[in-house]
């Protein structure tokens, strides 16, 4: 059977029905790993004695009668997401032997839900970049076009659920992680509001917009995944107290009349016009068949976003990075006193992204800068905020592009930080608000790359935004559409 074609839905359909077992579904799925992946390179790991026992397990509590909601679902994991036993890199050779001994939030409710882990997927050091170019280990190619990123950080899990290695995955986004790859492979991936999934046991990046989210093939499988990630956490205190809706329901609810506004900031200078005519498609789609209204908006402050987030990212990662020294866990190289040994460590254990990071962050910080730059770019943070809510009072949704171009040339943008940063333009406001984002296929470009196009809303609606997404994505049926590898 065709089990990589499958979105989680119907796996798990198959499953509840008795036409399949979790063992056939897992070891298909680890036999196109084993097949295909030494081209891609999606996973850094993969756990197949685990993921066997635990399909096992699962397919006997099934025969027992056991209800749990995901039960005998192979997922993959960004590396960057602790997983008790399993080697959690962040593709950094200063974690590259690290062993949590615990799992994170989402790990023990994906376990509990019945889910199976098939491994750990490739991103970008500590997930700073665009095109998981900068994992330490080895690049993700785009399952699309081998000469081509995947997008990134969480470049891994995109091109594994574009590649058929498994039909969902877990990214993290602080900046457009989850979303960007998702348009440049073509598949779905949502940043779901800050404080809605629980962060414990995500490597941190940066903490004020570090958030965990599902990337899948369709929006549905999205809400199916969200449904078991979402909920407040005593482990975390940033997580919401707010009880977890019922996402599949929401699919159905009835958006006519609903406004959408498109940010005329989000359609100048630096979008490819390719992308912009299928954004103009899909736009058609929302009025003409799905009946909402379509307005333009302005989110001023938009042109500072990336310089915003330039400086508040980096920040965070020095101050959270500071805990590699060598001391405790991770790489250590030693050396004649503490001080050097911190030094080597550091030197030798972090990748020159992660170290420019980390001297921007520390530069910014610092007694005489802080409020030029930290202060400042907090500032203005709250404007953007403010253009979000403003924008909100007369709009529904926010729809744009989620990245200027389709995924671009393999080496294209390393030497280039700053043309790198830019590829996050249309994502990272939506981390700084702390909002929703949702990432689509919405088309292909001449050269068959997949689009993307994103849906912005409000705190905590994640309902409407996949309702939205799931009704559009049942008219082009775009998931049906894979790349021949
Ligand atoms: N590309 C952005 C960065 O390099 C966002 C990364 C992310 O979301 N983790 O910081």
């Amino acid at each position: 059977m065709t089990w990589h074609k499958f979105p989680l839905s119907t796996q798990l359909e198959l499953l509840e029905k008795g036409e399949t077992d979790s063992l056939s579904l897992t070891k298909a799925l680890l036999e196109r790993i084993k097949e295909k992946d030494p081209q891609i390179k999606a996973f850094i790991k993969v756990t197949e004695e685990e993921a066997l026992k635990a399909a096992e397990e699962a397919d006997r509590s099934r025969k027992e009668g056991e209800k749990r909601p995901l039960l005998g679902l192979p997922l993959a994991i960004k590396d960057n997401i602790c997983t008790r036993g399993i080697p959690t890199t962040c593709a950094s050779r200063i974690l590259a032997n690290f062993v949590p001994p615990f799992d994170a939030t989402v790990i023990t409710k994906l376990k509990a839900a019945g889910a199976v882990i098939l491994g750990k997927t490739n991103l970008d050091e500590f997930a700073m970049g665009s095109s998981t170019e900068n994992s330490a280990f080895f690049p993700t190619k785009n399952p699309w076009d081998f000469s081509r990123v995947p997008g990134g950080s969480s470049g891994g899990s995109a091109a594994a659920v574009a590649a058929g290695f498994c039909a969902g995955a877990l990214g993290s986004d602080t900046g457009g992680s989850i979303r960007q790859p998702a348009s440049f492979c073509g598949v779905v991936g949502l940043k779901p509001t800050y404080g809605r999934v629980s962060r414990y046991g995500l490597v941190a990046f940066a903490s004020s917009l570090d958030q965990i989210g599902p990337i899948t093939r369709t929006v549905k499988d999205a809400a199916l995944l969200l449904q078991y990630l979402a909920g407040p956490d005593p482990k975390d205190s940033t997580s919401a107290p707010k009880e977890v809706p019922d996402y599949l329901s929401a699919l159905k609810m009835d958006l006519r009349g609903k406004k959408i506004g498109l940010p005329k900031e989000y359609f100048g200078e630096g979008l490819e016009e390719e992308v912009r005519l299928k954004i103009e498609e899909a736009l058609k789609v929302f009025k003409e068949e799905l009946g909402l209204e379509i307005r333009e908006i302005s989110l001023p402050h938009t042109p500072y976003a990336v310089a915003t987030y330039y400086i508040i990212a980096p920040a965070e990662a020095s101050s959270n990075l500071a805990r590699y020294d060598g001391v405790k866990y991770g790489l250590r190289v030693e050396a004649q006193d503490l001080i050097a040994m911190y030094k080597k460590t550091r030197s030798q254990g972090f990748g020159p992204e992660v170290k420019r990071r980390i001297m921007i962050g520390t530069y910014a910080l610092s007694a005489g800068y802080y409020d030029a730059y930290y202060k400042k770019a907090s500032q203005v943070r709250t404007l953007i905020v403010r253009d979000f809510m403003e924008a909100f009072k007369e709009v529904d949704f926010i729809v744009g592009p989620v990245a200027p171009s389709p995924a671009f040339k393999i080496g294209e943008r390393v030497d280039d930080p700053l043309k790198m940063y830019l590829s996050d333009i249309y994502t990272i406001s939506v981390n700084l608000a702390g909002i929703v984002g949702l990432s689509l296929p919405c088309g292909f470009s001449g050269q068959g790359l997949p689009i993307g196009i994103q849906i912005m809303g409000p705190h905590f609606s994640e309902p409407e935004v996949l309702a939205l997404g799931h009704q559009f994505e049942e008219i082009l049926k775009l998931y049906e559409r894979y790349p021949e590898i």
